[in-house]
């Protein structure tokens, strides 16, 4: 296969954690890579730096996913270096902590744009090239949703929560209006996965400990066990699993 032949995986929000990780195990697996960030420039391009010296071809995408103009642009830049694509992760997405009496226009407008509006904006620039109707071979989207949407979160997560909920069913509505057009869609609800995300709810080590009892499997997951799943529905192996929401959570 000459690398012009390889497919081209979009990540979204692959600059760090579990994104990084899909980035990374996708080009282990001989995609090329469209890695997505927002603000850290350098550590997307140190994913970039690591494909590149494995043999991969990876580039590095700034765009806020909740801006619509931003993501025409990303995905522009993304047919300008590889020219096909084959596969969106919606990963990009963040977490909030406030009170239900905190609430205002910005915590609650800023978590729902970032985690469901850039996933619409995402698969629907995605769509454009994949669908067979618009010329494209078909595909695969995977939509990164929670364990929050059917647990609730944890403290200060409503709007967490909401925002996970939503992609549940984004994603299998999603699948209904794709299927036909050769684009197999699907979702993966991690549990407590160690990255830095857990930042804004007491770090990582609160959230290990945490896990330790809630998990039935004792332990937090790795950005990496996300990544393998991710791959895997994103991949030939899952040719007909379509509208599922996978659980990556130790059974929690
Ligand atoms: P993370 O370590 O905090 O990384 C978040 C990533 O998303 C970063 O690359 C960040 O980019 C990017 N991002 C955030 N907002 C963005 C925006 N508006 N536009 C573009 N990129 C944006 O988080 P993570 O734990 O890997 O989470 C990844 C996904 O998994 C999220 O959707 C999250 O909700 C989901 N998830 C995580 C867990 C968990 O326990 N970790 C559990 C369930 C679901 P920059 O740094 O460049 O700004």
């Amino acid at each position: 296969m000459s690398t012009t032949d390889r497919p081209v995986m979009l990540v979204t929000g692959a600059s760090r954690g579990i994104g990084a990780e899909i980035a990374l195990l996708a080009a282990e697996q001989g995609w090329r890579v469209g890695v997505n960030y927002h603000r850290s420039e350098a550590a997307a391009q140190a994913v970039v730096a690591r494909i590149r010296a494995g043999g991969g071809e990876a580039v590095a995408l700034q765009a806020d996913v909740a801006d619509l103009q931003a993501v025409r642009r990303m995905f522009g830049a993304l047919d300008a270096a590889f020219g096909r694509l084959d596969a969106l992760v919606n990963n990009a997405g963040m977490l909030a902590n406030f009170r239900i009496t905190e609430v205002d226009a910005a915590n609650v407008a800023g978590i729902y744009a970032a985690n469901v509006f850039g996933s619409y904006y995402c698969a629907s620039e995605a769509a454009r090239r994949m669908a067979r109707s618009h010329g494209g071979r078909g595909g695969a989207i995977v939509n990164m949703s929670s364990v929050a949407s059917r647990l609730g979160g944890l403290a200060g997560g409503t709007a967490y929560a909401g925002t996970k909920g939503a992609i549940d069913a984004f994603n299998l509505a999603l699948a209904k209006e794709l299927g036909p057009e050769g684009i197999r869609v699907n979702a993966l609800r991690p549990g407590l996965i160690a990255t830095e995300i857990h930042e804004v709810h007491g770090g990582i080590g609160q959230m290990e400990q945490l896990a330790r009892t809630a998990v039935p499997l004792g332990r937090a997951g790795t950005a990496r066990e996300v990544a393998q799943t991710a791959l895997w529905l994103a991949g030939d192996a899952a040719s007909y699993v379509h509208g599922a929401v996978l659980d990556v959570a130790g059974g929690r």
